[in-house]
């Protein structure tokens, strides 16, 4: 596992994050009604990982497995640091801890993430057979504030996982607000890194 992000960390940058704060950038969405509490409790974490990941080698991206209360893993997107795109959060994740976790575990497990997940980890979670993803941020806005046009025919996490693993649920979006804070600070300082993590 990483370690821990320094709270001063966190809190510098929620601060640089509210400076930025702007009214070009899209509205969060609602709460997914079907979240509980305690996934509330977790997607705060899937944020500071992701606030994390910006200071140490990769795009604003964190997921942590969650098995009867507990986490079992965590991972923050390290493309950068590592070259190697397949880094995103959740498939990086997936690809380190499962020779350590069984797929019984997987299945009973939520892998909360701080973004809806792209095709390329919709694939390493249904291989992985975990049976719950709760993801916090929406692809469409998140695509809004790195700036790229909207998808006119989007394919989304919800559908790649009903066609290619039906035992798997997804909730989300999850606290949108905050995610979308984390892309805000990120994206318009970094528009060298779009499409690349
Ligand atoms: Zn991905």
């Amino acid at each position: 596992m990483i370690p821990r992000p320094a709270s001063l960390l966190c809190l510098a940058t929620l601060l640089l994050c509210g400076a930025n704060v702007s009214a070009a950038f899209p509205a969060p969405s609602r709460d997914d009604p079907a979240c509980s509490a305690e996934d509330r409790v977790f997607m705060a974490r899937a944020y500071e990982l992701a606030r994390y990941a910006t200071t140490h080698g990769g795009g604003p991206f964190g997921a942590l497995l969650v098995k009867d209360g507990k986490v079992i893993a965590e991972f923050s997107n390290c493309v950068h640091s590592t070259g190697d795109i397949t880094k995103h959060a959740e498939t990086g994740l997936i690809s380190a801890f499962s020779p350590k976790i069984d797929r019984a575990t997987f299945a009973r497990s939520t892998l909360y993430t701080s973004t809806e997940p792209c095709a390329m980890c919709c694939g390493a979670i249904c291989f992985s057979g975990i049976g719950r993803v709760v993801y916090g941020t929406s692809e469409a806005p998140f695509v809004s504030v790195m700036g790229l046009p909207a998808d006119p025919d989007p394919l989304t996490s919800r559908e790649i996982l009903r066609r290619i693993s039906p035992g798997t649920k997804i909730l989300g979006p999850l606290m949108e607000a905050e995610g979308l804070l984390i892309h805000e600070a990120y994206w318009p300082v970094h528009p060298e890194d779009v499409g690349k993590s």
